[in-house]
């Protein structure tokens, strides 16, 4: 059997992908080895009650993601989350996330700054002005506010931030990798503050900057699936890839079960995933495994509790590291989405906690750290649980650490020659908003829809 394009990987990225070449004209076969598509995009349910377990959101600071669901007539399906947004929680105490990017702020005059400190206002101030350095692409994002704003920012607003969306501490992440756009803006503006403004526009509150779909975004993955079954595409999940090679003749053999012939290869997968099925191109395999991943723990708890009912922290809070919590990132699940909260029973209230060392717990500890978050973040003790799903994530989330961009160009030098494409969040940056400008870029066929 040979066929013009296989996809490996059903996440977002191999999704879109596939439905991009359907429209393209092309016989697509898309592979996944779990049994359910959507990568980091999944559900859980507790009690009856199904949620988002991997991504539960996307972005909407620019308006392609948005846009592209209402060429898809999906567009009604779009839901804004209550605009109370998450706050962060620092060793000097509790704050809301001011307008801005990542933290930093489009005005040093944004009154929700004055905890910070007039000394931490006026050193921010004075450093903005600074000339920039030469350096800027090699920073770190803490070397880059802490020279840019100090260190204050870094610690108790750009951080907690940061580490919440990308799981690495400030000092682990490539500024030009995760704040490419900020620093783009910087270079040609000369102020940190500056190109925030110009990147966030008017855009209101912080909370605004996501949306989701109703019901869940895995909801958006069956969608997306029936659309590319529906249009011809094969789908064939538990199917592992284990093996690629390439014949003489400028095909592809895919080792997965049984053999398959393709014309053209599409690797849709984590990095390291695409290392081990491409261990026959020996370079670009050893390029691959160069991109580091993280792993994430994610547990989310259904409690009875009416001191939860007034969503005392709005939607949720980025947990600052001073703090010396285990938990790093919480959301109120259902202070968030209304959908989520017409379904809950009088009192009840779904949370989930996202930890900062997801190996390092056993389940007393785990419990233990659950009921302290509750009391510290949301001033309740002991709620009463009624159910709880934990879900772990391995090789989840991309760590753009130093060099990252750097070891991206170069496997692109290696792939191109080699007639493989490669898809996925390490090429395009963690997060659906970033996959999907990739393949807007790079598309092949139309992926606006006749109406799914
Ligand atoms: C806990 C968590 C929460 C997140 N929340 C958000 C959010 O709210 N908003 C947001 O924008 N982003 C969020 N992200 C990031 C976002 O989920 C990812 O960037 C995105 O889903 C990655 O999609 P992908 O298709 O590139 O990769 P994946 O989703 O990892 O998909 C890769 C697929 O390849 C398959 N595969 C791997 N190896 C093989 C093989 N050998 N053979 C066949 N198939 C294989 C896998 O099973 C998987 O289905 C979150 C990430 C995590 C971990």
């Amino acid at each position: 059997m040979s066929i013009d394009k296989v996809i490996i990987g059903a996440g977002f990225s191999g999704l879109l992908h596939g439905l991009s070449a359907i429209r393209a004209g092309q016989q697509v076969l898309l592979l996944e080895r779990s049994q359910s598509p959507g990568g980091l995009i999944q559900s859980e349910e507790i009690d009856g009650i199904k949620f988002d377990s991997g991504a539960e959101a996307f972005s909407n600071v620019t308006p392609e993601f948005e846009n592209w669901l209402s060429d898809l007539s999906l567009g009604s399906f779009v839901v804004k989350p209550n605009t109370k947004s998450p706050v962060i929680l620092s060793k000097i105490g509790v704050h809301a996330i001011p307008q801005g990017v990542f933290g930093v702020p489009v005005s040093l005059d944004d009154s929700g700054l004055e905890f910070l400190g007039a000394p931490a206002l006026a050193l921010a101030r004075k450093l903005d002005a600074k000339p920039l350095p030469e350096n800027l692409d090699e920073l770190s994002v803490r070397e880059l506010i802490d020279l840019r704003l100090g260190p204050a920012f870094t610690d108790s607003l750009v951080g907690p931030v940061i580490s919440g969306v990308h799981g690495s501490l400030p000092e682990h992440l490539e500024a030009r990798s995760v704040l490419g756009g900020l620093v783009k803006e910087l270079k040609s503006k000369g102020s940190i503050v500056e190109a925030a403004k110009t990147l966030r526009g008017d855009k209101p509150a912080p909370g605004s900057a996501v949306a989701s779909f109703e019901g869940g975004m895995h909801l958006l993955v069956e969608k997306l699936v029936d659309e590319f079954v529906q249009s011809g595409g094969t789908l064939r999940l538990g199917t592992d890839v284990s093996r690629i090679t390439r014949l003489s003749d400028g095909q592809f053999e895919i080792e997965a079960g049984e053999t398959i012939r393709a014309r053209n290869l599409v690797i849709a997968t984590t990095a390291n995933a695409a290392a081990r099925m491409l261990v026959e191109f020996h370079e670009l395999s050893v390029a691959l495994q160069e991109i580091e991943s993280l792993e994430t723990l994610l547990v989310t708890v259904l409690v009875e509790s009416p001191e939860l009912n007034s969503f005392p922290i709005g939607t949720g809070a980025l947990v600052a590291e001073d703090l010396g919590l285990a938990v790093k990132a919480t959301t109120h699940i259902n202070a968030k989405w209304e959908w989520l909260n017409d379904k809950l029973k009088k009192d009840q209230h779904l949370v989930r906690f996202s930890f900062r060392n997801s190996r390092k717990l056993d389940g007393i500890e785990q419990k233990s750290a659950i009921l302290e978050s509750f009391d510290l973040i949301y001033g309740v003790k002991s709620p009463k649980l009624l159910g709880q799903v934990e879900v772990f994530w391995e090789d989840s989330l991309v760590k753009a650490s130093a060099g990252h961009l750097r070891r991206i160009e170069r496997i692109k030098s290696l792939v191109e020659p080699l007639g493989i494409e490669l898809r996925g969040a390490y090429m395009s940056g963690n997060g659906l908003l970033g996959i999907l400008k990739h393949e807007l870029e790079t598309r092949e066929g139309d992926l606006i829809g006749t109406g799914i």
